[in-house]
């Protein structure tokens, strides 16, 4: 991908717009289904900013009418002045650093610590599933069997956790607690909510949210919509297992497991936190309520058309395109070199 650098604004401001109108939409009284699509849609519209203002640059794209690009500059050139009098005023690294690289710094500080933390959950789970016992137990083992899982799933037995829990994506390991697994009769309901998740691939869709929230960590908003994403998750996963066992039995299997809530770390914890928990257990004794599908049609339409003024009026308009481009390329070339 060109990483021209003078794009970075109009990105950082088209994403932190997006994510604030997600934020916004998905705090709705929306069913699992629909805050999950509102979710997807705003994190695609959010992976797909840098990639589609990129190749607008590439075709030569220039904004009849560009007032997200004004109003950047209109920022920009407030700023200005601020950022080269503190950076003349502070100490001589940041004289010599410049201010731009400086919060370029703490970015990617962010970033890397927050990815790091990833990396060492994704690696802990591994040592989790790898210290664990297969499970043996007939009743466990019979109820996994009828549900037909994937090839390659794993059942493993761990001290470590205090709930059932699943990650993985190729190769998915459900990973179940000693006193859930001494209930054998909670097995067809914990097996199907969690394969259910194996099935919907929802650990790949947590763990690139998870990693699009650690590059994107300074926008407010985010960490909120990664969240209604994951009670989503669970929702649709409650929702394919209250089908087959029966609504209040399955509550009942979610209540029982509610005296010992399980951190949701990386994995797609069963428990979850206890005010997610409350809400799906009322969620799954509520009546069906009909209806909501136009509301959820009118509001991924906003969304979507929001995006689509933002992307097209970001771009310079065509008489100034090399000046501003060149002035903002100057201003912002400590960034980029601090980023190569
Ligand atoms: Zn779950």
């Amino acid at each position: 991908m060109d990483a021209s650098p003078h794009l970075l604004p109009q990105i950082l401001m088209i994403a932190a717009a997006v994510t604030a109108l997600t934020a916004v939409l998905v705090s709705g009284p929306w069913r699992a289904l629909a805050r999950l699509r509102l979710c997807s849609l705003g994190l695609c519209l959010l992976f797909a900013t840098p990639l589609v203002l990129h190749a607008l640059q590439g075709a030569g794209f220039r904004s009849p009418l560009p007032f997200t690009y004004e109003a950047l500059n209109a920022i920009r050139a407030a700023l200005d002045p601020w950022v080269d009098e503190l950076a003349a005023r502070h100490s001589r690294i940041a004289h010599d650093w410049g201010l731009w690289s400086w919060i370029a710094f703490v970015w990617a500080a962010g970033a890397l610590w927050l990815l790091s933390r990833q990396l060492l959950g994704h690696w802990l789970l591994a040592r989790m599933a790898r210290r664990g016992d297969p499970i043996r137990d007939p009743r466990w083992s019979a109820a996994l069997e009828a549900l037909q899982p994937p090839s390659g799933l794993r059942l493993v037995a761990s001290r470590e956790i205090q709930g059932p829990l699943t990650w993985g994506w190729r190769r998915p390991v459900i990973l179940v607690d000693p006193t859930t697994l001494e209930r054998g009769a909670s097995a067809e309901a914990v097996l199907r909510h969690e394969l259910a998740h194996v099935l919907y691939r929802d650990w790949l869709v947590h763990s690139l949210v998870a990693a699009l929230a650690g590059v994107f960590w300074f926008i407010p908003g985010l960490s909120q919509i990664r969240r209604k994403l994951l009670l989503a998750q669970e929702q649709r996963a409650d929702e394919a297992a209250a089908d087959a066992i029966g609504r209040t039995a399955y509550a009942d299997e979610l209540l029982a497991l509610a005296v010992r809530p399980a951190k949701p770390c990386l994995a797609l914890a069963m428990t979850g936190r206890r005010t997610d928990l409350r809400m799906r257990i009322e969620a799954l004794l509520a009546p069906p309520s009909a209806g909501g599908r136009v509301h959820q049609s009118v509001a991924a339409a906003l969304l979507t058309a929001a995006w689509l003024v933002l992307i097209g009026t970001a771009t310079p308009p065509p008489s100034t395109a090399s000046a501003m481009g060149t002035a903002a390329l100057k201003r912002l070339a400590p960034v980029a070199a601090v980023q190569s």
